[in-house]
């Protein structure tokens, strides 16, 4: 069972982080900003996902200019992230958005960070402090060899004691690195200094494989130690199915669950189907659900149904047959291999309807 460190809570619009919220998941479109239709059906497809907060890069004005448009659209609270322009990330505020990522260090004086400051207090939006290892001040950079944790801590404070000075504590943290122990050890030692909510991620993670195993490894472990309170999974891939990995990692650590977990064997020599196929067709037929339930996909009907006696519901598929199954239970036969997909989706429309019922 992990226990969950307690941070405090910030609110992005309604979605509460820290405290005592389930670990938060969030996303970037990759989209252009000022292509106002292409954003805004990304953000709302990754809300259909499971994405809870979804971030967007401000580049320029004309990106801000579209903010409040692109945000009446969006079913879920949106960050517009911001390199150095103080002036987007007022406009960004005005226009209703309702989480800021921006580094006060970096936009240019004290004056500039005030005027940010000043806006953010009056609507209400926290700020994010994002430190990046590849982007570090070149001060710490000597000071510490390179951008060690401690460099990306010290970096982060110095964001923070800005802030703070100003009477402004609606913050939460991430520490980004490519390097996955690094990351951990930024984090850890991040959360002995401030109780700030912490964004977790692993940055330029990679493409989907690398990436996907980078960020299950380092945020595994971070939230495995109670840590993180918000989380990003970073691919060079769809975002959307950045948002699949984040629940993966939630649900195999159960801290959270939603939709179906499809279990499927390895094969092996008594496989007598495409179950490879057939996975990935179960898998895109369920996209979307919600419902919590396991669906097993085998490859033998000898041994799937005992092997996945633990699924909600099953198929087994053999040669010109298969088998459906319930808590490795016989439900029925299935004759002729195209039959297998629609027959199974069939008793998976039962089930869900029973147990919608109940
Ligand atoms: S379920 Fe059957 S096909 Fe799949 S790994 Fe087990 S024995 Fe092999």
């Amino acid at each position: 069972m992990i226990k969950r460190r307690k941070t405090r809570e910030i609110k992005i619009g309604n979605v509460g982080i820290g405290g005592d919220n389930p670990v938060r998941v969030q996303s970037m479109c990759n989209t252009d900003t000022r292509n106002v239709d292409a954003t805004v059906a990304q953000i709302n497809e990754l809300a259909g996902a499971g994405c809870e907060i979804v971030r967007i890069a401000v580049p320029d004005t004309a990106a801000a200019a579209v903010l409040s448009d692109i945000h009446e659209q969006a079913k879920v609270p949106l960050v517009a992230d911001i390199h150095f322009d103080y002036r987007l990330a007022l406009a960004a505020v005005e226009a209703g958005i309702e989480g800021l990522r921006i580094n006060p260090g970096n936009i240019g004086g004290p004056k500039k960070v005030d005027a940010v400051v000043s806006a953010a207090l009056e609507h209400g939006v926290p700020i994010r402090i994002g430190v990046n290892g590849g982007s570090l001040e070149k001060s710490l950079l000597s000071k510490y060899g390179g951008p060690t944790p401690e460099a990306m801590v010290e970096s982060a404070l110095g964001h923070v004691d800005m802030l703070e000075k100003r009477g402004f504590s609606d913050i939460k943290i991430s520490l980004k690195s490519s390097s996955v122990l690094n990351t951990v050890a930024a984090y850890r030692l991040l959360a002995e200094k401030v109780d700030y909510p912490q964004h977790i991620g692993i940055t330029e993670a990679g493409t989907l494989v690398r990436g996907t195993v980078k960020s299950s490894v380092g945020l595994g472990i971070l939230l495995w130690e109670g840590l993180g309170d918000t989380m990003r999974v970073s691919l060079t891939h769809d975002p959307v199915v950045e948002v699949g990995v984040a629940w993966e990692i939630l649900r195999s650590l159960g801290l959270r669950e939603r939709g179906p977990e499809i279990v499927s064997c390895p094969t092996c020599g008594r496989t007598e189907i495409d179950l490879i196929g057939l996975a990935q067709q179960v898998e895109e037929e369920l996209r979307g659900i919600e419902d919590v339930f396991t669906v097993a996909v085998m490859g033998c009907v000898v041994n799937g149904p005992g092997e996945a006696k633990e699924a909600d519901i099953g198929i087994a598929g053999g040669k010109d047959l298969g088998i459906i199954f319930r808590k490795g239970e016989v439900l029925r036969k299935v004759h002729g291999n195209e039959n297998l997909l629609p027959e199974f989706m069939k008793e998976i429309e039962k089930f869900l309807e029973e147990k919608r019922g109940k």
